[in-house]
């Protein structure tokens, strides 16, 4: 009663939290603690932001305020708050604020806008689903405030039903009064439904006849059973689900999805069946079964009894755990392994429409497990790995995305990335915003959803941009769409964009040593670099060196066909291709041969990616890949850790660069194949040869530059022992070493790289 209040005492502030602070069960959540600490007022959804009008005792305020920040919800995450004292009105107490009301959401345009990513089902939602005699049991679209779809059925902000895909959806009686219940988990969960009011699975074949009158979940278990591909719709998208103990159904999925070699993802049922397949670490494990769920990749155990076509000859596999009740359910149905793999054909982008998936996946799949409610916007499942017990994100995703990330400046820019690998990252009011992982922008249909996210981002975060940036290179897609575009442009040399997505996640500022490995960028020189040293900060960079230039012939092709590197390589040190290189017709080597002398469709390049492509041909890996990065990733899957020796390698000035040359590196394979070395100590000794050669030439430049940061970055650093030995090398000299962990190293991280250096140049006019 008010009565008992010590009005005097009484205090009224308003509070506005930013942060991911919608669809967490925030508002219920600080309802419950005005109960608790006798606060009066309300609370309501404000644009991206929740604010509280709190009026109570001083004492009790400074409780309930202590509270909300020290212990909230499990998925908030509070980015800012701002607490405004409000002069009381003795008469505004009586009639307004006695009591805590939960408000209706007005839809303004705030400052700072948040987005939740999608969530893995939780214990609870998991409770209830396991459960017979629970409303939920066995619905496969049970969610709460603490799980469920998020990012991928929100069409606008703030976060409520109307504006995500589930508002064609009308809540039951039941539900409704979960959903008005302030003292129900499932308060104001927007995707909130049950069998009777919410979406419908059902299974068709791949003519489109619906498989009518039973249970869906349990026909497509036996039909996975049975050796059977079903696309089943998820999150984020459809993924093409097998059993991962059947070798012909995998073939035949291969064969189908022509995806050759690329490694599928595994989806394991529960934590202990992946104890049987791979060897994992503490952190792996926390990661796997963290409320996320991405793809991690880890060790395999050996002897291993599983398929070797899930992962040709590879040492690694990739691993989930189910993330939706669907999954969850699946699996109760005597199945405890999946190849769980995007629905999709080679190098087009994940479907997601019921219609699409249907037209465009039903050569693949024998059968469609569908529902009825929709996504809005698609991702991929996340790739993460751990090194020095640190996640390593490789592809951004489905419950990594939307990222936000607080930025140096409030400048409102778009950055669109490179061209493969893509994403997109805008910045607003101090925060950036990346996008999921985007695919090729070669591919068209991956094009044109690129340009649907970035429309979605622009309206979600109210992006009205003074500038646009994009890569330096002017034949990248990415490029023409930014020419497209009225606002001011920027154009940003792409190894320069790396380094800054390194610096910028560690919140460097001042000058550092940046070693740059990737496959192809465009140089300042014309020239494509990818094995770089550079000297720089966000707004400026110079190249100190690199790894010594070789014409490669083939264009696209030779990236196809690492022995065209191969034959580069040997010509540039005139050696004769044709008596070296095996498996390809002799013809065709002396017709490179030839286009190498007559410097006919060649590139000058530093790339350190193709130095891997090359030495990889040359040590019998393999000639021609059939996936992005594959020669190299087989190279380092031989590694033997017992080896510690290397090649010969140099490193000399020439027109005031220090280069690295590759004649002792490459002289030295030559070598070890003609006196049949195993390939798993040449790849290892080449491997410590580039370890040597960069750590050397680091240390060089801290003696004639006197820096002591080094910053590593590019695609190259996906490779594990490579990024460990040089980082832990140069700790030991005592540097201090960056390297790139929940923004991608590779193209994907290009984005985030790019908006930092804009925000730094428009620093610098002002
Ligand atoms: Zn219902
Ligand atoms: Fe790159």
């Amino acid at each position: 009663m008010k009565d008992e209040k010590n009005w005097l005492d009484y205090k009224r502030y308003q509070i506005k939290i930013y942060g991911i602070v919608q669809g967490v069960g925030f508002r219920p959540f600080v309802y419950n603690k005005a109960l608790k600490y006798k606060v009066d007022g309300w609370v309501i959804n404000e644009g991206g932001a929740v604010v509280i009008d709190c009026s109570g005792t001083k004492g009790d305020i400074k409780r309930f305020i202590f509270d909300i920040v020290k212990h909230p919800p499990t998925l908030a995450k509070l980015e800012k708050i701002i607490c405004i004292p409000i002069n009381i009105r003795f008469e505004t107490v009586e009639q307004n604020t006695i009591g805590f009301k939960i408000k209706e959401s007005i839809n303004i345009r705030n400052k700072i806008r948040f987005v939740s990513p999608d969530v893995a089902t939780c214990d609870k939602c998991l409770a209830d689903i396991q459960q017979k005699g629970s409303s939920r049991y066995k619905y496969p679209f049970t969610n709460c405030t603490e799980c469920g779809p998020r990012y991928s059925i929100i069409k606008d902000l703030p976060y409520d039903r109307p504006y995500t895909t589930m508002e064609s959806f009308y809540m039951c009686e039941e539900c409704k009064k979960e959903y008005d219940d302030p003292s129900n988990r499932r308060f104001h969960a927007e995707p909130n439904c049950c069998a009777i009011c919410g979406p419908k699975l059902y299974l068709i074949d791949n003519k489109g006849q619906e498989i009518e009158n039973i249970d869906a979940i349990e026909v497509t278990a036996k039909l996975i059973q049975d050796g059977k591909i079903i696309a089943i719709k998820g999150i984020g998208g459809f993924h093409l689900v097998c059993d991962a103990r059947n070798e012909d159904t995998i073939q035949m999925l291969r064969t189908k999805k022509q995806r050759k070699d690329k490694p599928l993802a595994l989806m394991a049922k529960n934590i202990d069946i992946v104890k049987e397949i791979c060897n994992i670490t503490k952190k792996e494990e926390e990661i796997l079964l963290s409320n996320r769920k991405p793809i991690v990749i880890l060790t395999k155990k050996i002897p291993s009894y599983l398929p070797d076509s899930i992962a040709p000859g590879l040492r690694k596999l990739g691993l989930m755990l189910p993330y939706t009740p669907l999954q969850h359910l699946l699996f109760e149905e005597k199945l405890d392994l999946l190849v769980v793999t995007s629905g999709n054909i080679s190098g087009m982008p994940i479907e997601y429409k019921n219609e699409d998936a249907k037209k465009n996946l039903s050569d693949v799949a024998d059968y469609f497990l569908l529902n009825d409610r929709d996504i809005y916007t698609p991702s991929d499942d996340s790739v993460v790995k751990v090194i020095n017990g640190v996640e390593l994100v490789s592809r951004r995703a489905r419950g990594y995305t939307p990222y936000a990330v607080k930025v140096q400046g409030d400048q409102t820019i778009i950055a669109l990335g490179a061209e493969q690998k893509s994403s997109i990252c805008v910045s607003k009011n101090q925060y950036a915003y990346v996008s999921q992982y985007l695919g090729d922008l070669e591919d068209y249909s991956c094009y044109l959803n690129y340009q649907k996210v970035l429309n979605h981002y622009v309206h979600l975060f109210d992006i009205s941009a003074e500038m646009v940036v994009h890569d330096m290179h002017p034949n990248y897609i990415s490029t023409y769409f930014a020419k497209s575009q009225t606002a001011t442009k920027i154009a940003v040399w792409h190894h320069h964009a790396h380094m800054v997505s390194c610096m910028a996640e560690h919140s460097i500022s001042d000058n550092v040593i940046g070693v740059i490995y990737d496959g192809t960028g465009l140089g300042l020189d014309g020239a494509v670099w990818g094995g770089e040293f550079l000297i720089g900060n966000r707004k400026n960079f110079y190249r100190v060196g690199h790894l010594e230039y070789v014409f490669i012939q083939g264009g696209d092709q030779a990236i196809k066909e690492p022995w065209r590197c191969a034959a580069s390589y040997l010509n540039a040190l005139s050696y004769d291709p044709v008596e070296i290189i095996k498996g390809v017709d002799s013809e065709v080597i002396k017709g490179v041969n030839q286009a190498l002398n007559s410097k006919i469709n060649c590139f000058l390049t530093s790339s350190i990616g193709r130095l891997f492509d090359a030495v990889a041909a040359l040590s019998g890996i393999r000639n021609k890949i059939t996936y992005d990065g594959q020669a190299a990733i087989e190279l380092e899957n031989v590694i033997d850790l017992e080896v510690k020796d290397s090649y010969k390698w140099n490193l000399i000035e020439r027109d005031e660069q220090f280069l690295i040359q590759y004649q002792g590196i490459i002289e030295g394979v030559l070598e070890d194949v003609n006196n049949d070395v195993k390939v798993n100590i040449i790849s290892t000794k080449f491997h410590n040869t580039i370890i040597d050669a960069t750590c050397s030439f680091v240390y060089k430049i801290r003696e004639l530059k006197g820096l002591n940061k080094v910053v590593l970055s590019g695609g190259v650093f996906e490779n594990s022992y490579l990024l460990t030995n040089i980082y832990n090398i140069l700790k030991l000299k005592n540097f201090e070493v960056f390297y790139n962990q929940q923004i991608p190293t590779n193209d994907g991280g290009i984005s985030f790289g790019q908006i930092n250096i804009a925000i730094a140049a428009m620093e610098n006019e002002i």
